[in-house]
């Protein structure tokens, strides 16, 4: 399965990734997770991005589609993958397009995460991440189990220089002006889902459907 997330920051889509990664083995690819580790070693890629992901602005499309053509030919996403942060804008969205189209493979399914901004900001400045593996936490709606640690593997919880609340407005401002229209591009090929919101739990399960029943019809 061929699947992209698409949806505001902080709809939930790292969270179900990551289930979606443990539960059923279908690998996720977060281009925000591949540009924060770039930033963190310091490569000549994340000294390139830094100054966009601190203002909440994009980075440049021809990075990120070079990022992720590479990325979705390596052997774990050969048979399948979710894309979470990517498409975000109309370019990136062709260019993906022409990429599958190449290796002879499609988007089976787009998964949208249809989250009003009030929300998206009480989740985001709320929001924690660890330093090993960037799961997600909430202070509030899903907190760890010891305060300030990973409970998968015990890393320190952080926050992200981009949650503070005014760089998640400006991340919003982004999102709808670039990021939205793809939701039309998709909806007219017949591989539109969406997603009703709910606890974590229960937004798993219509995911899990609707993938299910996709698969059963790929
Ligand atoms: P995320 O973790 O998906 O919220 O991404 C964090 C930041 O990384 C974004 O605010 C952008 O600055 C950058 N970023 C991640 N994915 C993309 C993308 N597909 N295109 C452009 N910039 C991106």
């Amino acid at each position: 399965m061929n699947v992209i997330f698409l949806g505001p920051p902080g709809a939930g889509k790292g969270t179900q990734a990551q289930l979606l990664q443990q539960r059923e083995g279908i690998p996720q690819i977060s281009t925000g997770d591949i540009l924060r580790a770039a930033m963190a070693a310091q490569t000549p890629l994340g000294r390139r991005a830094k100054a966009y992901v601190d203002r909440g602005d994009l980075v440049p499309d021809d990075v990120m589609i070079e990022i992720v053509k590479e990325r979705i030919g390596q052997p774990d996403a050969r048979r399948g993958f979710v894309l979470d942060g990517f498409p975000r804008t109309l370019g990136q969205a062709r260019a993906l397009d022409e990429v599958l189209t190449s290796a002879g493979r499609r988007i089976d399914v787009v998964v949208y995460f249809d989250i009003p901004d009030d929300v998206i900001v009480r989740r985001l400045t709320g929001r924690r991440v660890c330093r090993a593996a960037a799961h997600i936490y909430h202070i509030e709606f899903s907190p760890p189990r010891a305060a300030g640690r990973c409970d998968v593997d015990g890393s320190e919880l952080f926050q992200r220089d981009d949650d503070q609340e005014e760089t998640v407005r400006r991340r919003l401002v982004v999102y709808h002006q670039q990021t939205e229209p793809l939701v039309e591009f998709y909806r007219r090929r017949g591989v539109f889902e969406v997603l009703r919101d709910g606890d974590i739990e229960a937004v798993y399960r219509q995911l899990l459907e609707i993938i299910k029943t996709r698969a059963g019809q790929g």
